[in-house]
């Protein structure tokens, strides 16, 4: 059967469509160079000689698993006389490689953004490291590096990328979401290795910096960008609270006798969770724990006021919020709570540094949870330089968003 109208649909540029025909489970279009055109070099536009001419058969956008469409050309090797060098002329957006067409490679890497590998290769009917290849070949062609310039302020956080295994380092712009850097590692030098590609003016931009309270990524804060501010994220410091919460409530579950354990069992959730969280029922046994049970009703109440301190406008309003923490805490009687005030009372400047800068690890968060989710559609880390550059086109996206936000003044970049 015979196509009409073949060549609007292949649409390359200087290459033309001349018939096409169905094979079983797929079309085939024969295309060749426009005759027309000369054969000139694509480094210095000089004439070629034509030195020999090779068949390809290359992957086009087809229609589903079950109809491929693949073009036929001769590809023209040509010599330059002025570079003196040799050269080869495929299609605009070929690539002989992978024999994929630029649409072909981009759709793909479209479907590897919602679909797992192997969902992906069923539908453009390759295997899955094949598919793989072409989404990491396209993300490598198109996926901007990251800019550093006017970055006032980065999130850091580790992420285990393998099972306990691996870990890896991720630093965050703080006002867009773009991924900025992903280093093996959860040490000092991992963060130290991103400090050392910023140039002096980047480095200064840099006035924040939020982490958790990981002595090694302080330390290489300190070292590496010594005029940035350390904020303590909020999130991780509640969270470090409620391990206390939990620690008072496993030593309250040891010494408790046979008939007070049948109020703290089961009470972790209830404990935890934010009160508007609980049902009417839940809040019933969490009030009868908290009768029967001093120091679990001492933590807790602790909690609330604990959370408190974030609300406060001025770093001498938190200031002043956590040194009242802290000796309410000091004089709370239970051993965990002590513990834990006595640490964060070290750690007072980089907690009321949050004043200043509004930053929390939050959005990392979210972005956690896309390294998990692609993790899990590519079944397995297969390289961490495939995951950096899926990571970027996650979060590139977003980077767009809130430009165009800020553009627009919704988004406050103070
Ligand atoms: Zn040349």
């Amino acid at each position: 059967m015979q196509l009409t109208g073949a060549s609007q649909f292949i649409n390359l540029d200087g290459w033309i469509a001349e018939k096409a025909y169905f094979n079983p489970g797929k079309i085939v279009f024969d295309i060749h160079r426009d005759r027309r055109l000369a054969l000139t070099c694509p480094t210095c536009t000089g004439k070629m000689s034509l030195n020999r001419t090779t068949r390809h058969c290359i992957h086009d956008i087809g229609f589903g698993p079950s109809t491929k469409m693949e073009l036929h050309y001769e590809a023209m090797q040509g010599r330059c006389r002025r570079c003196r060098k040799y050269h080869t002329i495929h299609p605009p957006g070929v690539d002989a490689a992978s024999a994929t067409t630029a649409r072909y490679r981009q759709f793909t890497s479209m479907l590897c953004r919602g679909m797992t590998l192997c969902d992906v290769a069923e539908v453009m009917g390759v295997s899955p490291s094949t598919a793989y290849r072409i989404d990491f070949r396209h993300l490598s062609a198109t996926i901007p590096p990251p800019s550093y310039d006017g970055l006032s302020a980065i999130l850091v956080d580790e992420n285990a990328v393998r099972c306990g295994e691996l870990f890896a380092t991720y630093v965050i712009n703080a006002r867009t979401g773009e991924l900025l850097f992903q280093g093996v590692g959860k040490r000092s030098e991992t963060l130290l290795e991103f400090i050392g590609q910023l140039t002096e003016e980047q480095k200064a931009s840099i006035k924040a910096v939020c982490i958790d309270r990981s002595g090694a990524y302080t330390a290489a804060v300190k070292s590496g960008l010594p005029h940035a501010d350390v904020v303590y994220d909020k999130f991780h410091l509640i969270s470090n609270y409620h391990d206390v919460i939990d620690t008072v409530r496993r030593e309250a579950w040891k010494a408790a006798s046979e008939c007070d354990k049948a109020f703290i069992k089961g009470q972790r959730y209830n404990l935890l969770r934010n009160i508007e969280n609980l049902t009417a029922e839940m809040l019933l046994t969490l009030d009868q724990l908290l009768q029967s049970n001093a120091p679990i009703n001492t933590a807790y109440t602790l909690r609330d006021q604990f959370k408190m301190i974030w609300s406060y406008d001025t770093p001498e309003g938190m200031k002043t919020a956590v040194a009242q923490w802290i000796e309410l805490a000091l004089n709370s009687a239970v051993p965990e709570v002590i513990r834990f005030a006595k640490n964060l009372s070290k750690s007072v400047k980089e907690i009321i540094a949050y004043a200043v800068h509004r930053i929390t690890n939050g959005p990392m968060e979210g972005f956690n949870n896309i390294v998990s989710r692609i993790i899990h559609r590519s079944n397995g880390i297969r390289s961490l330089a495939y995951l950096f550059l899926r990571l970027r086109a996650e979060t590139m996206p977003r980077v767009r968003r809130m430009t165009q936000q800020c553009d627009q003044g919704t988004v406050s970049t103070a």
